[in-house]
């Protein structure tokens, strides 16, 4: 593995992640939102999270910028990063499939929503967000650069840590005891062993 192939690798998970997303993104257009959290964190985590995720890191793929931080590549990281980006590709769309009309981009409640309890969402609450650290784990595998490399944990940690208690926050509105109830089994991204 070359480092021009774990680039293309990158920006192949990129559009991937573009295309898995798009039905439901228009497929939510048409359900109506009865509860919306848009707080001042909430509107900055999505471009937190876009800048780590696809600008820096493209900008350092089309310009080499920054050099200083690069390190050298090596064909394990590839590997590495190739088999870390399937998994994100895999959890990304089954987590879609199963909350199905229930997904939404922001914090949201729809007409008729359902709480998701089985496939993914038996074992964790938050698979998506789980998806998510994989896809930015496999970016550090993928690019051999300080800053383009980190730039996704870094957008996915404030995502994550900006978003999560403010969800289940707006879960446990909704749902009481069946949520809390819910949220005693389960793991938040990674299973409860215990
Ligand atoms: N945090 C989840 C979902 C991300 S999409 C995950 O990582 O898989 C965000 C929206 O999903 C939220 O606005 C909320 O309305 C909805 N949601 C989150 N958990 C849910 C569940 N268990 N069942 C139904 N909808 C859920």
């Amino acid at each position: 593995m070359t480092e021009g192939v774990a680039a293309i690798i990158w920006l192949a998970g990129l559009v991937a992640w573009y295309l898995i997303r798009l039905p439901y993104q228009r497929r939510a257009r048409k359900i109506r939102v009865v509860a919306a959290r848009r707080s001042l964190a909430e509107r900055l985590v999505l471009p937190a999270a876009g800048i780590g995720l696809s600008l820096i890191p493209a900008f350092y793929l089309a310009t080499g910028i920054p050099a200083f931080a690069d390190y050298r590549f090596r064909p394990w990281m590839g590997w590495a990063g190739l088999v870390v980006e399937l998994l994100f590709l895999a959890l990304f769309y089954a987590s879609h499939r199963q909350l199905g009309r229930n997904w939404s981009i922001t914090l949201e409640i729809r007409d008729d929503h359902r709480l998701v309890t089985d496939g993914l969402y038996r074992y964790v609450r938050h698979p998506m967000y789980s998806s998510f650290w994989l896809w930015a784990i496999a970016q550090a595998f993928l690019l051999p650069n300080w800053v383009a490399g980190l730039a996704g944990l870094v957008g996915v940690g404030m995502l994550f840590f900006m978003r999560v208690g403010a969800e289940e926050a707006m879960m446990e509105k909704s749902f009481g005891d069946e949520y809390r109830a819910y949220a005693a089994r389960t793991g938040r991204v990674i299973p409860r062993i215990f």
